[in-house]
């Protein structure tokens, strides 16, 4: 099939290259011109494992190609797909500006019917307001379809999960839509799920906040953890091997990060405070997060005591391990703050200090995580990258003038690192962290 992809960021540019991988003709198109020269240069804007091979592969095959067109590309195109992004407002509801846009644009290049897909995460009833837009923008009445088709995939592992969905969730109004959808997806090897098109739009938005709200639970038990002297990683393995809970998010931490998270929550207290429900258990989660940002700071102070003019390593920058996504990363809180108090810090990270450049004005960076450590009064540990897992602790602790470990990820075992001589703080680890 042809396919046209509006918007080639995380979301738009993975979904394009499976969707070539898998035998269509895509065009992705974004109005960010650099981006889309850099693609043509065969340069990926983003970092996510796997994906330039995949890109390389099938713009030679003539499968996947890029363009700043949206007109044109719609014209060639048999279904469309809205994949701009959707990010907060200051007021936690999502800025649809550039949905509206992007709808409208699609309106004005419709010569022939097209299915048109909203990728991008959405608030229920965004469906309604797209079709209207096209329909008024659509002068010559040329017919169309909505379909909403959320993606669940994670930044990191974006393209097996692409591949090899759990589902593939799609909102439907019309057989003919259905059908597009079923013939477009089917060498993918999964159970599809349909809904009419507000009940795929909340299977999203409730899927990340139920995600969240693990995530915060497990958080908030690793505080009790904390005060009482149990160990949170028992905790979560004797709850996690119930399989009517099962182990994932299950990882105290500093809480949820990320370009999804902690909008697609906001933005799900906001629909349901604007349809007359006070959505108090998700309040709950956020208020959790934000707690867990603020008492992992408070730990750094109590070990480090005055934060001036101290050396601090921090290992990891993106919000999570393997990708360069810096979108509402717990070191951006952690770090700002350390340098406000006076401090001075050498980051490293395998994936994001490019990224990272952008968002600090000033800040070190080391070429490798043991560089970072040189002279450090503290090692902080804000992602859980492999890397740091296997790290050699003999020659960590011979690069620091003190061998202080906070560590945000309980990357290690305490007991190991006590004997190993560390002054090691985690998460949730009683009497041990
Ligand atoms: P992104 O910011 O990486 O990419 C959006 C792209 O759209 C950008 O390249 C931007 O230049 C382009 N764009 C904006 N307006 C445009 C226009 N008028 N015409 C053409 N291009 C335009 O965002 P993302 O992370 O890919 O997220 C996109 C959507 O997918 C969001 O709604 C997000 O919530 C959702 N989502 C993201 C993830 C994820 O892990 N990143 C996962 C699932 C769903």
């Amino acid at each position: 099939m042809r396919v046209a992809i509006i918007g080639s960021g995380y979301v738009g540019l993975v979904t394009g290259t499976c969707l070539a991988e898998i035998g269509h003709n895509v065009i992705c198109v974004d109005n960010n011109t650099a981006k889309v020269e850099m693609l043509k240069k065969g340069k990926i804007p983003i970092y996510e494992p796997g994906l330039d091979v995949l890109i390389k592969k099938n713009v030679e095959a003539g499968r996947l190609g890029f363009s700043p067109d949206i007109k044109d590309s719609v014209r060639a195109a048999e279904v469309v797909f809205i994949a701009v992004g959707t990010p907060p407002k200051e007021d936690g509801s999502a800025d649809l500006s550039y949905v509206e846009n992007v709808a409208k644009q699609i309106a004005e290049s419709l010569d022939s019917y097209k299915v048109v897909v909203e990728k991008s995460t959405v608030p229920v009833e965004t469906g309604d307001k797209v079709r209207k837009t096209i329909k008024l923008y659509n002068k010559n009445n040329i017919p169309f379809d909505v379909v909403s088709n959320p993606e669940f995939l994670k930044e990191g592992s974006a393209i097996e999960d692409f591949m090899r969905p759990d589902r593939i969730v799609i909102g439907v109004e019309t057989k003919k839509a259905e059908k597009v959808m079923r013939e477009l997806y089917k060498p993918i090897p999964t159970q599809m799920i349909v809904t009419d098109i507000k009940s795929a739009e909340i299977i999203k938005h409730a899927s990340n906040s139920f995600l969240a709200t693990k995530i915060s639970f497990i958080n908030a038990v690793a505080n009790v953890c904390e005060k009482t002297g149990a160990d949170i990683k028992k905790v979560a393995e004797g709850m996690g091997s119930d399989s009517r809970i099962g182990p994932k998010f299950l990882s105290a931490g500093i809480g949820y990060g990320g370009s999804c998270f902690p909008k697609d929550v906001d933005a799900f207290v906001k629909i349901s405070e604007s349809v007359g429900y006070d959505f108090k258990l998700l309040k709950e989660v956020q208020a959790i997060n934000k707690a867990q940002r603020t008492h992992f700071i408070k730990k750094i102070h109590e070990s480090l005591w005055v934060p001036k003019d101290k050396k601090i390593a921090v290992w990891g920058l993106s919000f999570k391990p393997n990708t360069d996504d810096m979108r509402e990363a717990p070191s951006i809180d952690v770090i700002k703050h350390l340098q406000k108090e006076g401090a001075k810090i050498t980051a490293y990270c395998p994936g994001a200090m490019e990224k990272a450049r952008e968002i600090f004005s000033s800040l070190d960076y080391a070429n490798d995580k043991y560089e970072a450590l040189k002279d450090a009064d503290a090692l902080v540990i804000l992602t859980e990258w492999d890397e740091f897992k296997n790290a050699d602790l003999g020659h960590l602790k011979s690069l620091m003038r003190n061998p202080l470990i906070l560590d945000a990820r309980n990357l290690y075992e305490p007991e190991e690192m006590r004997k190993a001589g560390f002054e090691y703080r985690c998460i949730g680890r009683g009497s041990k962290g």
